[in-house]
């Protein structure tokens, strides 16, 4: 069985901050900073794009009401909300989860860079990509 499975019964123990009938929030066993967190769904979905669409829409309103906590209580200045998926985006554990970053300062543990790869056409690309 998949570990956020596990952590979801109860079977593994995790550091709980929250807990209802279809999502946990848990620390992170690696704290990137102090009170860094992940918010999963209990049902098992790979990824934030394979995730039902209601409890997709549940759980990041439950994101947001434990992010603006997390913010009151650690003192952090700022925050990531980000969900990797698949290997090729850093993902390391098949099961949904959104991780809650505090950020201290720019300094702090979480460095996250945004470089420029080589310039695209973006009129040709937004016609390609138009949803
Ligand atoms: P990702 O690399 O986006 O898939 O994130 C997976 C995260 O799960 C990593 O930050 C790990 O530190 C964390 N993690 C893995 N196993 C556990 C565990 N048993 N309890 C808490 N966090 C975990
Ligand atoms: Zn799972």
């Amino acid at each position: 069985m998949c570990i956020f499975c596990s952590i979801a019964d109860g079977s593994i123990p995790a550091h709980k901050i929250y807990e209802d009938d279809h999502i946990v929030a848990f620390l992170d066993i690696a704290q990137v900073t102090k009170g860094h967190t992940l918010v999963i769904p209990k049902r098992h979905y790979e990824h934030f794009l394979a995730c039902d669409n209601e409890l997709l829409s549940y759980l990041m309103l439950k994101a947001q009401i434990i992010g603006n906590h997390i913010m009151n209580k650690t003192g952090a200045k700022g925050m990531h909300i980000l969900s990797n998926i698949n290997e090729a985006a850093g993902q390391s554990v098949a099961h949904f989860h959104v991780h809650l970053i505090p950020r201290y300062d720019a300094q702090d543990a979480c460095q996250i860079h945004f470089a420029q790869s080589e310039p695209q056409d973006l009129a040709i690309l937004a016609k390609q990509l138009a949803v």
